[in-house]
């Protein structure tokens, strides 16, 4: 890859959502990641494909929910995972979230779960 595509991959626009898991994994509860396809791409994490992170937990029986989206680039993404603290921005983890980079939650948000069909213990 060039630099000159390596520069326009990351001020690319895509889509960054957060991944609230319905049981924590070691001290990891959430996930950040940006993408261009979101449905694609939550199916792919579902099938336990995708990041590093979710094919450990979905391969632990964990399901998880996409609780948080905005749109932004990978620096935007870089940034939000720098900040840390995803419970802050997590209506899962508590009632009254932050914002920060994440676009505010509606009323009508329908969070969209993935259970894992391997089910907890
Ligand atoms: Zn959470």
């Amino acid at each position: 890859m060039t630099r000159q595509r390596a520069k326009t991959l990351y001020q690319q626009i895509g889509v960054i959502y957060l991944l609230h898991f319905d049981q924590p994994y070691k001290h990891a509860k959430h996930y950040t990641g940006w993408t261009e396809d979101l449905l694609d791409r939550l199916d792919r994490h579902a099938a336990g494909r995708g990041a590093r992170l979710v094919e450990v937990i979905w391969q632990a029986g964990i399901g998880f929910t996409l609780v948080r989206l905005c749109e932004g680039t990978r620096a935007t993404e870089r940034a939000i995972k720098n900040a840390g603290g995803a419970a802050r921005y997590c209506p899962a983890c508590t009632p009254h979230p932050r914002n920060g980079h994440w676009a505010p939650v509606t009323e009508d948000l329908i969070p969209r779960t993935y259970p894992n069909p391997a089910g907890r213990r």
